[in-house]
């Protein structure tokens, strides 16, 4: 087994992996070296919103590399272009800054939102994000990160973060002033446990930046693409943000992150100011003009149903404490067991799901159906019965 023997001897332990080696996926499911079947709720951590082998994604990516696999941003290209025109179109967005990843899009969202105050005030310059949120690995998306973990070892971190308790109202009057130059948001925090936010505290949150002149900044990543049965959460709550990011759903596995920019701040970013080598890449975005053009309102309204049924099927089983999230977004925690016991005997069962704090969450790919949710369903259930004797 050279896949994980190589892997722990050659590649830095940064992960704790689950003693899998995946070979191919087709559908919901993927299977592994020794050809197990396993139906796959993580789709790479919300990202296979397609799920694999899809017909139109795969021949888009594929046509586009027999053209061309990259030019750089000195020249223009179509897969790109079309890929801008059509997030603006469907946001009301002005500009989009393409990238690699959810980090990467953040930062663009965190320099926009520097130069914005900048341009008013040198020290309109704070950033406010929520604690227990997540928005990245880089030095400055691990200090705008309102997780205490994060930040060890690195130092010294970014200057000019300072967080808000989530859902907090007296916390947020009492940490905005004149020097914040942005608020950041996930709407739904992914990695610190799928809590939603409460509509109350962003309406405050949406009232605070218009009388702070501070910027809204969502933090679509995990949320974003339809996974939360709208192609942006950020409809959800009626909001009309000044920088959208956008990374994992949009590729469909492929690397691509987009900062998408209101027209409060089109003209911030000028030539020089920003790039990246990679980003926009036209196999990527030919990609994702694929994934962009099956969001259809059909599509996310069956997004919307199936995280519906799959919740309420949850909530209906004995041994389930609690379930959260919106979409296909979902976190479970259960009475009488861990979220770690359950993804590990999810597993011996052939379902893969993912954790989120102390939850059980679910990704699955965004083009699920009924069986699929049955076989979850059933999964957990049996692991429920076999182990707490309850159904
Ligand atoms: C995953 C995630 C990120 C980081 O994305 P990477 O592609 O891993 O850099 C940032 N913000 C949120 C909300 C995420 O879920």
């Amino acid at each position: 087994m050279t896949s994980i023997t190589w892997t722990n001897e050659y590649i830095t332990p940064t992960y704790s992996r689950i003693e899998i080696a995946l070979e191919k996926g087709n559908g919901y499911y993927v299977f592994d070296e020794e050809g197990n079947r396993y139906l796959d709720f993580t789709a790479g951590i919300g990202v296979n919103s397609l799920g694999y082998q899809h017909k139109e994604w795969l021949s888009a990516t594929q046509s586009q590399l027999n053209l061309l696999q990259h030019t750089s941003n000195l020249f223009y290209t179509n897969p790109g272009a079309q890929l801008a025109q059509k997030l603006c179109t469907r946001t009301g967005m002005k500009h989009v800054l393409f990238v690699n990843s959810g980090a990467e899009s953040n930062e663009v969202a965190i320099k926009v939102a520097r130069k914005y105050g900048h341009q008013k005030d040198p020290n309109k310059h704070k950033i406010l994000t929520l604690s227990n949120s997540f928005h990245g690995r880089t030095v400055t998306t691990l200090s705008a990160t309102g997780q205490d973990v994060f930040h060890q070892y690195f130092d010294p971190f970014t200057e000019g973060f300072e967080f808000v308790q989530t859902n907090n109202l007296e916390d947020l009057r009492t940490k905005i002033d004149q020097s914040v130059c942005a608020i950041m948001i996930e709407l739904v925090q992914g990695e610190g446990g799928v809590v939603p936010l409460d509509q109350t505290f962003v309406e405050a949150v949406v009232e605070v930046c218009e009388q702070n002149d501070c910027l809204l900044i969502i933090d679509e990543v995990q949320t974003g693409i339809g996974r939360t049965g709208k192609l942006f959460a950020y409809e959800h709550f009626g909001l009309k943000p000044d920088v959208v990011t956008s990374a994992k759903g949009l590729g469909n596995g492929l690397p691509i992150g987009a900062a998408l920019l209101g027209e409060k701040v089109e003209h911030v970013l000028e030539p020089g100011d920003h790039g990246s080598t990679f980003g926009g890449n036209p196999v990527v975005a030919a990609g994702a003009n694929v994934v962009l053009d099956t969001m259809t309102d059909n599509f996310l309204t069956q997004i919307t149903e199936n995280g519906d049924w799959l919740k309420e099927k949850l909530l209906a089983l004995d041994g389930v404490e609690s379930v959260s999230g919106l979409g296909l977004m979902i976190g479970v925690t259960f009475k009488s067991l861990s979220a770690k016991e359950v993804v590990a005997k999810a597993k011996e069962e052939g379902v893969l799901f993912l954790t989120a704090k102390e939850k059980v969450r679910l990704l699955p790919p965004l083009i699920i159906d009924e069986q699929a949710i049955d076989e979850a369903v059933n999964c957990i259930k049996n692991i429920l019965k076999v182990e707490v004797g309850v159904s």
